[in-house]
């Protein structure tokens, strides 16, 4: 099979620049994204290699191998830059062109210039820098679970050992002084890799960023946007699946004690600072396994997968001392308690079920006085 390297490089520059221009359109649809902008430059600008290739001879020197080549190793940077925008690093513009700005330094030097090895070992070294620490970048941001996240870093991985593998084949194998790219075997090579680096870093950024934006609505529809916790329907069903899967648990239903009062007296900011404190001192004390929700206004629930009644107790206990001695320098006279019931879970209790027995047991906690804990038929239980 014969590759004319003339129409594989038009070939790869006009693929590169589409999927710039890809790129830069779906940034116009999440102008927040800016690693979008960042990577649809860097493609555009990435675009300009293989005419440079193309062009070696036809035009000055200095334009298809300095300026070039300067370009292709700013546009390196910007997707490295674009890696750390995704992440939520900052952007260090400064390093993202140093590689093209120490490429241009050393362009005055003839030795350097004059030295078609010397070149392809700096530029290579370069591509292998940006493209390996992008890949870094992106493995870093692994608690984020996003399903293309390991193809991106297996891309980026890829393409850093393939131009820090040039580096000793061209010390290996030197090309001629006077070589003409387009007649070198390495030109069919570079335009396979470019075109499918372009492609398939433009096919995993983009899952990428659709990911975040489904992983962020998915999060959004099941927390409560005051407190952070689950919300009613997300508890429920988290809470569910545990009693399916737990021989024992316990249920806590809480309801912090005349809240209307912390309105009305403190205003409605300092209910809402209440409700947040309420369950930052309950996820602070719970265990790993835990799972909290918001029920709705000030009511909460916790399930303890696999607590013994004493345990559910003591926990519950617990929770309910440190709550009513929480204090407020600012607020002296704000002190809120929370009345809590407890009904145990055994061999795969039904949800609703458990949810009306602390239910009734928290009526009774409430009864009783408040700022206590009722447990639900615990003997039944026991
Ligand atoms: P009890 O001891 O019987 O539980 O009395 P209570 O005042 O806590 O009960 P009630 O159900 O009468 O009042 C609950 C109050 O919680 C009324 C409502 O204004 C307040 N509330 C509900 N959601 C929020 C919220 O998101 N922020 C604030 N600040 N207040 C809320
Ligand atoms: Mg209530
Ligand atoms: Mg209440």
């Amino acid at each position: 099979m014969h590759l004319d390297p003339a129409t594989l490089l038009i070939v790869s520059s006009v693929m590169t620049l589409l999927v710039g221009t890809l790129f830069m359109l779906s940034w116009r649809q999440a102008l927040s994204s800016r690693a979008l902008a960042l990577w649809g430059v860097a493609h555009i600008l990435g675009a300009s290699r293989p005419g440079g290739l193309a062009l070696r001879g036809q035009i000055p020197d200095l334009v298809s191998i300095a300026v070039s080549n300067a370009v292709v190793l700013a546009a390196y940077g910007l997707i490295w830059s674009g890696v750390r925008s995704f992440e939520g690093r900052p952007i260090r513009i400064d390093l993202a062109l140093a590689g093209a700005a120490i490429w241009c330094v050393l362009c005055l030097e003839p030795n350097f210039y004059g030295s078609i090895e010397a070149r392809i070992i700096y530029a290579s070294a370069v591509a292998a820098v940006y493209s390996g620490d992008a890949a870094v970048e992106f493995w870093r941001g692994r608690r984020e679970r996003l399903a293309s996240r390991v193809v991106a870093v297996t891309t980026l991985g890829l393409h850093a050992a393939f131009y820090l593998l040039r580096i000793p084949s061209t010390l290996l194998a030197p090309p001629p002084p006077r070589l003409n790219p387009l007649t070198s075997p390495w030109v069919a090579i570079l335009c396979f890799v470019t075109l499918l680096f372009s492609i398939a870093l433009a096919f995993t950024c983009m899952a990428l960023v659709k990911e975040r934006a489904e992983r962020e609505q998915r999060i959004a529809a099941s927390t409560d946007p005051l407190t952070g916790v689950a919300n009613r329907r997300a508890f429920a069903s988290a809470a569910q699946a545990a009693l399916a899967s737990h021989r024992h648990a316990a249920l806590l239903l809480f309801d912090l004690d005349r809240f209307k009062a912390v309105n009305d007296i403190h205003g409605h900011a300092v209910g809402d600072a209440v409700l947040m404190g309420f369950c930052a001192m309950v996820a602070s004390l719970l265990p790993r396994e835990a799972m909290l929700g918001r029920l709705g206004g000030e009511e909460f629930a916790c399930l303890l997968p696999d607590a013994s009644p004493a345990e559910a107790l003591a926990r519950a206990e617990e929770l309910r001392r440190t709550f009513a001695g929480l204090a407020v320098p600012e607020l002296p006279s704000l002190r809120v308690t929370v009345s809590i019931g407890i009904a145990l879970a055994r061999n795969g209790s039904d949800f609703e079920m458990l949810m009306r027995r602390a239910d009734a047991a928290l009526y009774v906690a409430k009864h009783g006085g408040r700022d206590r804990v009722a447990v639900a038929d615990l003997e039944h239980a026991a």
